[in-house]
C-alpha cells in the first residue's frame, strides 16, 4: 500500500509509477467545510449530505489537509494541477485555511508542476480580506447566481427565507474592486428556465461576467419521498433533514423541466451566436466546440467519466460529487493513497458505467458523439421504446445539440481553416438579412426574429437589479 501518511514529497517521490493503470489526472472537488452551508437555498440537496456524518464538527484538520494536498500533487502525472475548494460554503473556513493550503501546495509541489486554484462559493462572505487574497495567490472564483434578483431570490434564500442577492452583489464587488477573476455558475431550475436570454444579458451586462457555467436543477425523489424534497432539504423545511440519494423517477417542483432545459440553452445560444463568440465563455459551448474535435471538457458529455471525485472533511473519497453517499464511498485517504483509490476497480467501473449504460435510444442517436448521454445521476427516465435508464433531460439535450450544431460546425470548419471561430457572427448576421426581420426566429420561440434574437434591446420584464449592479460597480 502507498504511503498515506503526511510528510514531504521528497521522501515519498510520485507514486503513480507503481500503478500504471491510475489517470494521469483528475478533478477532485474537495469540501473543506462538508456540505454545511450559511444560506439554505431551496433546491440544495447537498445540505442533506450532513446527515452522513451527524454529530459531528464538519471543519477540515491541518493533517488532512496537507495530506489531501501531497497527495493530490503526487498523483499527478500532467504538469499542471488544479485545487479545487467547493463546498457547502468553503469560506467558513476562514482565510488563514486557504493560507495554510497554498504553503503546503509549495512545499509539496514537485519542480515544474503547476497548480491552479479554484473556488465556488456563494459569495455572501466575501470582503477585502478574501478578495486581496485571492488575487494574491490567482485563484478563480466561481460566484454561484442564478439570474437577476427576481430569478436568483427565488430559491437561492437565507435561513429566514430571505432572498441572497443583495448579499451576493456585494461579494462581487469585492471581486470586480480586487480585480480577482471569476466565472458565474448558474443552475437552471424552474424559476429562470423561461428567461434564458435575460438571465444571460444579466450576467454579461451587468456583472460583466466572461466565463459562464449553466447547471440543471434535477432534484429526483420517490413516491414516498416526493412530498419532503418538495418543502426542501434544509432543517428549516419543517421536518428532519433526509438524506438526499440519486434515487427515484420523480422530480421536485423546483427542477427544470426536460425539454424545457434545452429551450433556456438554445434561447443563450441565439444570443450568444450573434455577439458573444470568442468574447464570453459559455461553459457547455465550449465543451460541444471541442467534442467536434473528439476532445472533451467536461465528464457530463465525455463517454466515460470517473475522473472528478468528491473529498469529505474528514479525508473520505467519493467517486463524485454527485454521488456522495454510502454506496459510493471509496475509502479515507488517511488509509489509503488517493490515487490507488481512484484507480480502484470500484472507480474505473464507476466511469465506465456509463459508456456501458447507454440505452439503445442513445447509441442510435445523432447527437451522440457530443452527447453521449449525459450524467449518469440524470439517467432515470424510459427512452422512446420504453427501456429504463433514459436521460431525464434527453429531449432538451437533443434540442441543445441538434439546434446548435449547424453553427458548431461552421465554427470547426473556420477553426480547421485557420480563421477565428467568431468569424460565425459574420456570417449568422448575412443569414438574418436574407431570412429578414419578420421571419419566425431560428430560436424555435415562434416569434418573429425582428421581436426576439433579432432584438436587441435590453428586456425589461424581470427586475434585473441593474441599478444596484452598477451602483456597486
Ligand atoms: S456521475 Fe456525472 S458528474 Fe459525476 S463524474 Fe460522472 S458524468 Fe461527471
Ligand atoms: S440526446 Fe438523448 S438520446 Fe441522444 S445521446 Fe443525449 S441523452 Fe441519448
Amino acid at each position: 500500500m502507498l504511503s498515506c501518511a503526511s510528510s514531504s514529497s521528497a521522501e515519498h517521490p510520485s507514486p503513480a509509477h507503481s500503478l500504471p493503470d491510475a489517470p494521469p489526472r483528475f478533478h477532485l472537488l474537495a469540501k473543506p467545510s462538508g456540505s454545511t452551508c450559511n444560506i439554505d437555498c431551496k433546491y440544495c440537496f447537498f445540505l442533506s449530505k450532513e446527515a452522513l456524518y451527524p454529530n459531528e464538527k464538519h471543519r477540515m484538520s491541518k493533517a488532512t489537509l496537507e495530506t489531501y494536498i501531497r497527495q493530490l500533487l503526487e498523483s499527478h502525472r500532467t504538469p499542471e494541477v488544479t485545487v479545487a475548494w467547493q463546498g457547502g460554503e468553503p469560506t467558513l473556513m476562514k482565510v488563514e485555511f486557504f493560507r495554510q493550503a497554498v504553503e503546503f501546495v509549495d512545499k509539496h509541489r514537485r519542480p515544474g508542476q503547476v497548480v491552479k486554484h479554484t473556488f465556488q462559493t456563494n459569495g455572501i462572505l466575501l470582503d477585502d480580506e478574501w478578495c486581496a487574497f485571492f488575487k494574491a495567490h490567482d485563484f478563480l472564483v466561481g460566484l454561484s447566481v442564478d439570474g437577476p434578483r427576481e430569478l436568483h431570490d427565488t430559491f437561492r434564500v437565507d435561513r429566514r427565507a430571505q432572498g441572497t442577492f443583495d448579499l451576493v452583489m456585494n461579494g462581487w464587488r469585492h471581486l470586480r474592486k480586487h480585480g480577482v477573476e471569476f466565472n458565474i455558475l448558474c443552475t437552471v431550475n424552474a424559476a429562470n428556465e423561461r428567461h434564458g436570454r435575460a438571465v444571460y444579458r444579466f450576467f454579461r451586462d451587468e456583472l460583466g461576467a466572461k466565463w459562464i457555467q449553466f447547471i440543471p436543477v434535477i432534484e429526483r425523489a420517490t413516491e414516498q419521498t416526493i412530498q419532503l424534497a418538495n418543502r426542501g432539504w434544509s432543517e428549516q423545511a419543517g421536518h428532519k433533514r433526509v438524506l438526499y440519494t440519486q434515487t427515484g423517477n420523480l422530480v421536485t417542483d423546483r427542477s427544470v423541466g426536460p425539454k424545457q432545459y434545452g429551450v433556456f440553452l438554445i434561447d443563450v445560444f441565439e444570443e450568444w451566436l450573434r455577439h458573444d463568440v470568442g468574447r464570453v465563455f459559455v461553459q457547455l459551448f465550449d465543451v460541444t466546440l471541442e467534442a467536434m474535435f473528439g476532445r472533451h471538457l467536461s465528464c457530463i458529455h465525455a463517454p466515460t467519466c470517473g475522473l472528478g471525485p468528491a473529498l469529505e472533511y474528514n479525508g473520505d473519497l467519493y467517486s463524485c460529487d454527485h454521488f456522495v453517499e454510502p454506496g459510493y464511498r471509496l475509502g479515507n485517504i488517511h488509509e489509503t493513497h488517493m490515487l490507488e483509490l481512484m484507480a480502484s476497480p470500484a472507480q474505473r467501473k464507476f466511469g465506465l458505467d456509463k459508456r456501458d449504460s447507454l440505452t439503445a435510444q442513445c447509441r442510435s442517436c445523432a447527437v451522440r458523439p457530443l452527447c453521449n448521454g449525459g450524467c449518469p445521476k440524470d439517467r432515470f427516465a424510459l427512452s422512446r421504446d420504453g427501456e429504463a435508464g433514459q436521460n431525464y433531460l434527453c429531449p432538451g439535450l437533443e434540442l441543445f445539440f441538434t439546434q446548435s450544431r449547424p453553427a458548431m460546425e461552421t465554427m470547426a470548419k473556420l477553426f480547421r481553416s485557420g480563421r477565428p471561430p467568431s468569424d460565425v457572427m459574420a456570417m449568422t448576421a448575412i443569414e438574418d438579412k436574407r431570412r429578414g426581420p419578420y421571419a419566425p426566429c431560428p430560436c424555435g420561440s415562434g416569434r418573429k426574429f425582428r421581436f426576439c434574437h433579432g432584438n436587441d434591446a435590453p428586456q425589461r420584464s424581470i427586475d434585473t437589479g441593474s441599478s444596484e449592479a452598477r451602483r456597486t460597480s
